[in-house]
């Protein structure tokens, strides 16, 4: 099914754009899965293999870029490299499925150029720099200087913002939630007609 829409969210971290795109899994009639991303990351608690990412060593990432295996990839921070394989898309098309993908702001800005005419880019902005560390503080997943280096990010990302189809600013998330749902309904529903 070549005619699968592409749905991306991309924010620097701790904007909340997780918690947004598993929003938009839960709505059936926008008819989404998940594009589980490979990661040379460790898995953090809770989190697991084949579901919220693809957990593999950083040599076999190595392959697989050399393989051409990814449609992009990115190491988006130091030694913890990203990316969405080829086989993943595939496989949520041949469901006859659209593919949400929770990714950086240079690989949305990549697949949005490779299928311009089937994707809806979507960045989402925290209230403020500020804030997005109080975000990630409290989330207690990385280490202070793994935040430091989160947010060091965020202004280069941030800045990225207008090369995006729409900016859905997170200052009130059930708002935030509703808009970015009425985003992606419009999207699918217009581009079926
Ligand atoms: P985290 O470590 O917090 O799960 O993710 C770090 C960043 O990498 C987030 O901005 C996340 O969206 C991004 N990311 C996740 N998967 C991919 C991917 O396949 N490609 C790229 N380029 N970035 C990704």
């Amino acid at each position: 099914m070549k005619g699968g829409k592409l749905i991306i969210f991309s924010a620097p971290s701790g904007s909340g754009k997780t918690t947004i795109v598993q929003h938009l899994l839960k709505q059936k009639k926008l008819n989404l899965d998940f594009s589980i991303s490979a990661t040379s990351r460790e898995p953090r608690k809770g989190e697991n293999h084949g579901q919220d990412y693809y957990y593999i060593s950083l040599k076999q990432f190595k392959q697989h870029i050399k393989n051409n295996d990814f449609l992009e990839w990115e190491e988006v921070y130091r030694d913890n490299f990203y990316g969405t394989l080829k086989t993943e898309i595939e496989r949520i098309w041949a469901k006859g499925k659209n593919v949400i993908f929770d990714i950086d702001v240079v690989g949305g800005l990549r697949i949005k150029k490779k299928f311009p005419a089937q994707t809806l880019s979507v960045f989402v902005k925290p209230p403020s720099v500020d804030e997005l560390k109080i975000r990630l503080k409290k989330r207690k997943t990385e280490s202070d200087e793994k935040i430091n280096m989160r947010i060091a990010k965020a202004s280069v990302e941030l800045a990225t913002a207008p090369q995006f189809d729409f900016i859905i600013e997170n200052i009130d998330l059930n708002i935030a939630l509703k808009e970015a749902e009425v985003l992606v309904a419009n999207y699918i529903k217009k581009s079926n007609e």
